[in-house]
């Protein structure tokens, strides 16, 4: 699914798809459920100081880390991005990330309007920016309430953090409200295939494609010639 390539696969840098939202939107639900059965997409796994939840596991959700080891990382310079969020602090690892988009491997990123803003002051060719609301803020309150994971005072705080996030929307090259999670995820889906297909991703290969192109029309003008 979604192997739209202009010329050919491989012949393009990844792209970096950026999910931000405030907590509770369906973002990490999304990021998931896109990343299913499109093996061209990658998920930039962020290391972080905040607890383990239950249903969580170390290096498929996040990297949980002690807040020295994960200074040492940023102070290295083994950090993409980095940004304190509800107390605690998240960064992108730079090296799986480099990689990836070297390789033509795209990369999903499930990161806030800090992160964002950081990467596309360095990446902003690369950086595709999707930013997700919730329909009603009641919505986003039964959802953080459903997921049963945080506790009242968590959940209020991530409510009263939402606020601010919400105000970096303008950001953004994409905005959804996630009314229907199977409709938000097709529009996903779309924009990630429009973004694949975008021309200057595209240049070095379709420079020789054309140029091939155009050769091959002189002998198939000649070939009409000939019949006429
Ligand atoms: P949660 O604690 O709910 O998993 O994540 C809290 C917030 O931190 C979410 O908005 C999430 O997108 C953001 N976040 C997760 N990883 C990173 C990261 O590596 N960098 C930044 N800047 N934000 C992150």
């Amino acid at each position: 699914m979604n192997s739209v390539e202009i010329v050919s696969a491989g012949t393009r840098r990844g792209l970096m798809f950026v999910l931000s939202s405030p907590s509770g939107a369906g973002k990490t639900t999304l990021s998931r459920s896109l990343m299913e059965g499109d093996n061209q997409i990658a998920l930039s796994i962020s290391a972080t100081t905040r607890p383990r939840r239950p249903s969580e596991a170390e290096g498929v959700h996040y990297h949980f880390v002690s807040e020295r080891d994960f200074l040492r990382m940023r102070d290295d310079g083994d950090l993409m991005e980095w940004a304190e969020v509800h107390g605690n602090y998240y960064g992108t690892p730079r090296q799986p990330v480099e990689d990836s988009l070297a390789a033509g491997q795209d990369v999903l990123f499930d990161i806030d309007w800090q992160g964002t803003q950081q990467l596309r002051d360095k990446m902003p060719e690369d950086l595709v920016g999707i930013f997700i609301l919730p329909p009603s803020a009641a919505e986003l309150l039964n959802r953080l309430r459903r997921r049963a994971e945080d506790g009242s005072k968590e959940i209020a705080r991530r409510l009263s953090n939402a606020r601010e996030e919400i105000r970096h929307w303008v950001e953004y090259d994409h905005v959804l409200v996630n009314r229907d999670f199977e409709g938000t995820l097709s529009v996903l889906r779309s924009i990630l295939t429009a973004e694949r297909t975008r021309r200057r991703r595209h240049d070095a290969a379709l420079t020789q494609f054309t140029k091939d192109l155009v050769a091959d029309l002189e002998d198939q003008i000649a070939v009409a010639l000939a019949d006429s």
